[in-house]
C-alpha cells in the first residue's frame, strides 16, 4: 500500500514504541528531549546495520582495515582540525514567539517556520557545536576535553600508527564506527537528526593522482550499498554538492539522499578531502604524517575521499523503505519487508500450541539454530496473531512446529513477504536458512 509521508513518518515512531525497536529516552522522568534508548528489537537492528556497513567496507576488502578510537579528545585534535573554529551553525531566534531555528535550514530565512512571522529574526549567532567537558577532578584549562563530532578525526591522527603497524600501502581505508555528539540546535524527526548517535565512516587515503577517480568510485559504491540492503533504487539519489556548497579544501562533495516524509534528506556525504586533514595535524603536532612509495622513491601527503553515513540515521531510512500496510482476508497486516541482512530476527520458532509434547521439540529446533542466528520463540496467542507480529518487526521467516512435526520430523515455514508456506524435514532446515540469509 503506498504510504503519505506524514502518516508514514508517525506509523514509524508508533511501530517502533510498540515493538521495543526504539524508545525515547528518560521517559519515566517525563522524557529527555531528542535522546532515544533502542529496545530488544532495535538494537538488533542498529547492529545489523552497523554489521552490514562493516562487512562491505571492511570484511570484503583487502584494502580497508578498521580502528576504535576514543570518544574523549583534547583541545589540540579540534583546534588543527578547524572544528574550534568553524564547526558552529548559525543559530537565529524569532523575537515574537521565541522559536529557535538553524538559519541555513530555513526555506526562507525571513520566516519563523514556528509563527509565520516575517521580519522576525535575531542577526544570526555561531553556536559550536561540540559538547565540552573535563577531564579529572581540577577545573582548568589544561583538564579541557570534548566528545568527539565525528569518528575521521581518530583515523586522521592515527594514520602513521596504521601505517607502520598494517603493511599495508594507499589506497588504504581506515574505517570506524562510533557514538558522536553534536549540541544540534534543532535535533528532531524522530532518530533523523539527535544529539548523541552513530556514524559510519571510511578515510580512503590514496595517491593524489588518483583522488578524482576514487571519489568517482565511492559516490557509485556507498549508493549501491543501499539499494544491495533493499531500499528501492527510487528512493535514492546522489546530489553534488553545488560550488557554494563545497568546503575551502573539498574539490567534491556528494550526499547520498534518501526520500524521507519531509522531502530528499542527507543519508551520508561522500567528500574528496584533499590533504587538508593530514596537513593540518602535521602543521599541528609536528608529526609526518606522509607515505613514502619505496618503489618510485617518492614521499607525499595522501589525499583523502570521505564517506561518512550516520548508523541509526540509516536505521531510520531502512525501517521507512520497508514498511508496508497491505489488507488480508480483510484485516490490515503491517510487515517490515527488510533485507535479511537488516532484519532483526532471521527466523521464529512458534510451537502451535504451548503443551510440553510440542514446546520440547521447539526449543530443540531453537537452540540448533541459535549459534548461527538470532531467532526468537514465542508460544503464547493464537499463531495468525504470532505471525503478524513477526511481520512488524520482519522477521523473514516463521517455523511453526505443530502436532503433525511430531510423527514427520518436519516444520511449516512461512515465508514473510508472500506468506506462502513450504513443509520441510527439521533436519534441513539450517541449510535451508543459511541459502536464503547469507
Ligand atoms: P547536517 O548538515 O545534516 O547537520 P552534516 O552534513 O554536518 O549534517 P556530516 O558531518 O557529513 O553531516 O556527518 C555524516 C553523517 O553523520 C550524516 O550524513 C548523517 O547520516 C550522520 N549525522 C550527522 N549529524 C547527525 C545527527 N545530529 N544525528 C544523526 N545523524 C547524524
Amino acid at each position: 500500500m503506498s504510504q503519505s509521508a506524514p502518516d508514514l513518518f508517525d506509523k514509524i515512531v508508533n511501530l517502533s514504541k510498540r515493538r521495543g525497536i526504539v524508545f525515547p529516552s528518560a521517559e519515566i522522568y517525563g522524557g529527555f528531549r531528542s535522546t532515544y534508548d533502542y529496545g530488544p528489537v532495535g538494537v538488533l537492528m542498529l547492529r545489523n546495520v552497523k554489521e552490514a556497513w562493516w562487512r562491505s567496507m571492511v570484511q570484503l576488502r583487502s584494502d580497508v582495515v578498521g580502528l576504535d578510537a576514543s570518544i574523549l579528545s583534547p583541545p589540540a585534535i579540534w583546534e588543527a582540525s578547524g572544528h574550534l573554529a568553524n564547526f558552529t551553525d548559525p543559530l537565529v531566534d524569532c523575537r515574537n514567539c521565541g522559536a529557535r531555528h538553524r538559519q541555513d535550514k530555513l526555506d526562507d530565512p525571513d520566516v519563523c517556520p514556528t509563527c509565520g512571522m516575517r521580519g522576525q529574526f535575531t542577526e544570526p549567532r555561531h553556536f559550536n557545536l561540540m559538547f565540552k567537558t573535563q577531564a579529572g577532578p581540577v577545573e582548568d584549562d589544561g583538564a579541557v576535553a570534548y566528545l568527539r563530532p565525528e569518528t575521521a578525526q581518530g583515523m586522521f591522527i592515527n594514520f602513521a600508527n596504521v601505517i607502520n603497524t598494517s603493511r599495508k600501502k594507499p589506497p588504504l581505508g581506515i574505517a570506524q564506527i562510533g557514538k558522536s555528539f553534536r549540541n544540534e540546535i534543532t535535533p528532531g524527526n524522530f532518530v533523523f537528526r539527535t544529539r548523541e548517535f552513530e556514524q559510519m565512516e571510511l578515510e580512503f587515503f590514496v595517491p593524489p593522482a588518483e583522488a578524482d577517480q576514487w571519489y568517482e568510485y565511492w559516490c557509485a559504491e556507498r549508493l549501491q550499498w543501499y539499494i544491495d540492503h533493499g531500499i528501492d533504487e527510487s528512493k535514492l539519489r546522489l546530489r553534488p554538492h553545488g560550488p557554494d556548497e563545497l568546503s575551502h579544501y573539498s574539490s567534491g562533495t556528494s550526499d547520498v539522499e534518501f526520500d524521507f516524509p519531509w522531502g530528499w534528506d542527507e543519508l551520508e556525504g561522500i567528500a574528496n578531502r584533499g590533504s587538508y586533514d593530514l596537513d593540518q595535524h602535521m602543521a599541528h603536532s609536528g608529526q609526518k604524517l606522509e607515505y613514502f612509495d619505496q618503489a618510485a622513491n617518492e614521499r607525499y601527503v595522501p589525499h583523502v575521499i570521505e564517506p561518512a553515513a550516520g548508523a541509526t540515521r540509516t536505521m531510520m531510512a531502512f525501517l521507512m523503505a520497508a514498511y508496508d500496510d497491505e489488507i488480508v482476508n480483510d484485516e490490515t497486516r503491517t510487515v517490515l519487508r527488510l533485507h535479511p541482512r537488516i532484519a532483526p530476527y532471521k527466523a521464529a520458532v512458534l510451537p502451535l500450541s504451548k503443551k510440553p509434547e510440542l514446546t520440547g521439540p521447539a526449543r530443540d529446533l531453537l537452540a540448533e539454530l541459535q549459534p548461527r542466528w538470532m531467532v526468537d520463540y514465542d508460544e503464547t496467542q493464537a499463531i495468525g496473531r504470532r505471525y503478524r507480529r513477526q511481520d512488524e518487526i520482519g522477521t523473514p521467516y516463521c517455523i511453526t512446529y505443530d502436532f503433525d512435526s511430531l510423527e514427520d520430523k518436519a516444520v511449516t515455514i512461512r515465508d514473510r513477504d508472500s506468506m506462502d508456506q513450504v513443509r520441510l524435514p527439521i533436519a534441513e532446515v539450517g541449510d535451508w536458512l543459511a541459502e536464503r540469509l547469507s
